[in-house]
């Protein structure tokens, strides 16, 4: 890593750990302001694009490193609710990576096949491979997100109804905690998103979906009604924060009222979470290099 690049990720951890959960028990979800920007100001907004200029480019080494080292895995989750950004943030953060490189899927609702399954098994299929980045739009935290808001999802679920108890949620969370730590055990790095926006500018972004005939698509109707379950969403969201953040898992609660912004923190975040890997290109043995010279030489006095 070359000196700019070290200060870079430097810069990218300094705004990254505001943000970053480890800890659950003392995590609020009113201790963090949807429409935050650290010290950045509406004026700044042209250096924050600039900034993310660069972090695109850092990310796109190292994961061209992790790509060439072929061991780690990075599974990236983001959660959060209709038009928080999930999408747009995907698209701009990952713009500079090699695609090849790069696994996106998205997760609504659960197929009928999917249903015959444990609550694990349809994200588990789609895991990252080594080398690869992961990104999960909405993941298995949805067990614990929408079905808790919605009992009837879980009804749809058929489990034994002695399994269905008052512990359900914890239960859930536990096993999610203990999955994640298999997987980082396995060298597949786990890193979360909520990307926390107010319920004042999702109104403001529906209506512009709305009103934004090349929005339109984007548009439910569906999607306004969920609003009217906003408190509950956000205690499940809370409590799920705060029962599975972990070191080796932890949540990042972007503020993303200012879509510019959120992808500053975002583009951060995936420094910090590549940085902790200490990722560095295959080095070959002796003997390959020695290997390398004799082709080398044959290629120079050949034609
Ligand atoms: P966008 O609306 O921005 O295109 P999205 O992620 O909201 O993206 P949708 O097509 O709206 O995509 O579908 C996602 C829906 O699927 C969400 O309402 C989500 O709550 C639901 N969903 C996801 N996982 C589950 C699950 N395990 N059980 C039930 N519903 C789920
Ligand atoms: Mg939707």
């Amino acid at each position: 890593m070359d000196k700019k690049m070290k200060a870079l990720v430097k810069r990218a951890r300094q705004i990254s750990k505001r943000y970053r959960i480890t800890d659950g028990d003392r995590f609020r979800l009113k201790d963090v302001d949807p429409s935050d920007t650290l010290q950045f100001t509406s004026e700044d907004k042209p250096r924050a694009k600039e900034a993310l200029g660069e972090g695109i480019e850092v990310l796109a080494t190292l994961q061209d490193m992790l790509y060439a080292q072929d061991r780690w895995a990075v599974l990236v989750i983001f959660q959060a609710m209709d038009a928080a950004g999930k999408d747009g943030a995907i698209k701009h953060v990952m713009s500079g990576v090699n695609p090849q490189g790069v696994q996106v899927y998205s997760f609504k609702a659960p197929s009928n096949e999917d249903l015959d399954h444990d609550f694990l098994w349809r994200c588990m299929k789609s895991l990252p491979e080594r080398g690869r980045i992961g990104i999960f739009n909405r993941s298995y935290y949805e067990e614990t997100l929408v079905v808790r808001v919605h009992r009837e999802f879980l009804e749809k679920q058929r489990l034994p109804s002695e399994l269905v108890t008052k512990a359900i949620w914890k239960e859930r969370f536990q096993d999610i905690r203990d999955f994640e730590r298999y997987l980082t055990r396995n060298g597949i790095a786990v890193c979360k998103f909520f990307l926390h926006v107010s319920r004042k500018e999702q109104k403001r972004r529906f209506l512009e979906r709305i009103e934004n005939p090349e929005k339109n698509w984007k548009f439910s109707a569906n999607d306004a009604k969920e609003r009217e379950f906003w408190n509950d969403y956000m205690e499940a969201y809370e409590d799920m924060i705060r029962h599975t953040a972990s070191d080796a898992a932890p949540w990042y609660v972007v503020p993303a009222d200012n879509k510019w912004f959120t992808r500053v923190v975002v583009a951060a975040a995936l420094i910090e979470t590549m940085d902790e890997l200490n990722l560095k290109y295959p080095e070959i043995s002796q003997q390959a290099r020695k290997d390398l010279g004799v082709v080398k030489r044959a290629l120079l006095e050949g034609k």
